[in-house]
């Protein structure tokens, strides 16, 4: 396998393609956007004018797109890609989609012969960029098999979570965690700073304490604590609050599906839903639920 066509080179999938050449595939991209086709041809890229023509003769196609709505734009219909690949192109659709779309799209590749994955990730962009990135593959084993040394050029784990959907599953169910825990953290520094602690002292008192998680330990949503984190970029990068949101929307979609009990999962929407009511916080990196928390100065 040596031919990639990546589609949608943004914030995520930019430094992943750039992870491809560098692993010595031939990567041809395409994005709508021009500064995208413009960073992916310096970073090695072949680009394409189109994603009809940048699939052409690839051996494997790679999206990493906003939304399930595009993704089934892109690939299904009657002008949509699956017409258009060979039966031995392998689809890897990265992006974070509702298990039913990825189960729509896998199911109509399928029809025609062609075979197909979910492989959405986790690490965000730091990851994206350090080529860390772990997969989480939904589908038959065999078309998993065969995209593992693909995604070992971006990646750093790459899980079989299941049949098709469930590599979905398992991303909306970590990313519930995750805003769980980033809220958890955010409200217990707060609760710390306004009762006279330095929030980088409390912060090393939890993470070796049984308060730890990954947000205190990696991602550190109070600003000044740690290095190299939005918090200390003004929530610049990262993660958007506004892909938080979708994918808390995609988890309380599954769990009405499955008639699961998910309150603070629920709860974690709303407050994002509550910190995002602001555009302005929307585009900001989930981190900035810090902001919720804090009171103004002089109050
Ligand atoms: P982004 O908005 O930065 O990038 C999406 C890119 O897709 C844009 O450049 C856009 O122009 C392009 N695009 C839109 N329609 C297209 C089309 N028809 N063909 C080709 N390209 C098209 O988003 P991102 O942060 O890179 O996230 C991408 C996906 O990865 C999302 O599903 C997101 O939920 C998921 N994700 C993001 C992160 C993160 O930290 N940013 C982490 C894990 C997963």
């Amino acid at each position: 396998m040596e031919k990639i066509a990546f589609l949608g080179l943004g914030n995520m999938g930019g430094p992943m393609a750039a992870n491809l050449v560098k692993a010595g595939f031939s990567v041809t991209a395409f994005d709508p956007a021009a500064p995208a086709l413009a960073q992916a041809r310096q970073d090695g890229c072949a680009t394409a004018d189109s994603a009809h023509d940048a699939v052409s003769g690839a051996d494997a196609v790679i999206s990493m797109l906003p939304n399930g709505g595009i993704v089934k734009e892109l690939y299904l219909g009657a002008r949509g890609l699956l017409q258009a690949l060979d039966s031995k192109t392998l689809v890897i659709d990265c992006s974070t989609i509702a298990a039913s779309d990825a189960r729509q799209l896998i199911a109509a590749a399928d029809e025609r012969g062609i075979r197909a994955i979910d492989a959405p990730v986790s690490g965000g962009t730091a990851a994206a960029a350090a080529g860390t990135l772990s997969f989480m593959c939904g589908g038959e084993a065999a078309p998993v098999e065969a995209a593992r040394p693909v995604l070992s050029a971006m990646g750093a784990n790459i899980f079989h979570a299941g049949p098709a959907g469930c590599g979905q599953v398992a991303k909306i169910c970590n990313n519930m965690l995750l805003a769980i825990h980033m809220i958890g953290t955010a409200e217990a520094l707060q609760l710390g700073v306004d009762n006279g602690l330095d929030p980088t002292v409390l912060s090393e008192i939890m993470k070796a304490s049984s308060g730890d998680n990954w947000s205190l330990d990696k991602y550190n949503p109070y600003p000044g604590v740690m290095e190299g984190v939005p918090a200390s970029r003004g929530y610049s990068g990262g993660f958007s609050v506004a892909l938080m949101l979708k994918d808390l929307g995609l988890a309380m979609d599954t769990a009405a599906g499955s008639a699961t009990s998910t309150p603070l999962g629920a709860l974690a929407k709303n407050l994002y839903q509550l910190h995002g009511g602001d555009d302005d916080n929307r585009r900001l990196d989930f981190s900035s639920i810090q902001n919720l928390f804090r009171r103004p100065a002089g109050d």
